[in-house]
């Protein structure tokens, strides 16, 4: 089983519990210290958003990467993750590189959030890093949105030196369809690859998570253009947490076929990829309500396991 019910069950059960028994000194000294369970998994992964853009429950896009049951990276900052990551009560103090897919408002709204609750567990000087898609049209580049935010001049330029040094490394990534999957991070023995993908006019990436054989792939949102490089960038991964936001056609409203893909094509992009497990996220009310329906239609294609995410589910990549 790649979803381990039981070590989820037990994380949660220690965090609330221990959080509803501690006061508020305790509960921030208990953070600081750090209460990363022990997990026996290399490679893991808490889901902190499995919504969309809607206010209806779930918090947006986020995904808090585990690596030997240290919390390394994060994939998507969406709206709503702040709230999620402290309830996950994990130590982030080794937490400092994040890959955002787009940069849309669900995906990237909680970047300054995150910023900020790291460095209130950490005296010492602090480097991010930040990796997300070259810009095009209205959107700016993933350097550029990082600027306007942190730097001299931007809403939040006193972040940089409000409670300890920070300083931030961004890497914009190519938008190209035709750009080849590319490694982008190599470091502990971690290796992230990327590709890009397109969100009708929104450029966007996916990402690749490998560790000691294991892999995560993050789709991201995505339109069937971007089909190709996905199927290329999850060959043979263990878990594929994939965007899952329209039904079949006709059943969602027309303009959301130019941005996202429906679950027959997602269906045929697991069974192609061979991937072993797959995690449907960015789950509107429509799809969270209609299940049944989404698992039949995926499962024309793919025979593998499929699971719909919920926030703060927290999913083992098992070779
Ligand atoms: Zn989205």
């Amino acid at each position: 089983m790649l979803v381990d019910r039981e070590a989820a069950a037990s994380v949660k059960k220690s965090v609330f519990l221990e959080g509803k028994d501690m006061s508020q000194k305790q509960e921030q000294e208990h953070i600081i210290s750090g209460n990363t369970p022990a997990l026996p998994d290399p490679l893991s992964v808490i889901v902190l958003g499995s919504g969309g853009p809607a206010a209806a429950g779930r918090a947006s896009s986020g995904y808090l990467v585990l690596v030997d049951g240290e919390a390394r990276f994060l994939v998507d900052a969406g709206s709503g993750i702040f709230t999620r990551l402290g309830e996950a009560q994990v130590n982030i103090s080794r937490l400092d590189t994040v890959f955002l897919t787009h940069l849309h408002i669900d995906h990237a709204a909680e970047l300054p959030s995150l910023f900020k609750a790291r460095a209130m567990v950490s005296q010492e000087a602090i480097h991010f890093s930040v990796y997300g898609p070259l810009g095009k049209g209205v959107y700016p580049s993933t350097s550029q949105f990082v600027h306007l935010l942190f730097d001299a001049g931007g809403a939040f330029a006193y972040q940089k030196s409000f409670q300890t040094t920070e300083t931030i490394s961004v890497m914009d990534l190519p938008i190209d369809l035709t750009a080849s999957v590319r490694e982008i991070y190599v470091r502990d023995n971690v290796v992230v690859q990327a590709i890009a993908t397109r969100h009708g006019d929104t450029p966007a990436n996916a990402y690749r998570i490998n560790y000691q054989g294991a892999s995560i792939v993050f789709s991201g949102d995505f339109d069937p253009s971007s089909l190709p490089n996905l199927t290329q960038l999850a060959q043979g991964a263990n878990l594929f947490i994939c965007t899952c936001d329209v039904l079949d056609p006709p059943g969602s409203p027309a303009p959301l076929y130019a941005l996202h893909t429906p679950p027959q094509q997602i269906g045929a992009l697991a069974a192609a990829a061979g991937v072993r497990f797959l995690l449907l996220s960015h789950l509107s009310p429509p799809i969270a309500r209609a299940q049944d329906q989404v698992r039949q239609s995926i499962r024309r294609a793919y025979k593998g396991e499929v699971q719909f995410a919920t926030d703060l589910m927290y999913v083992q990549a098992r070779l």
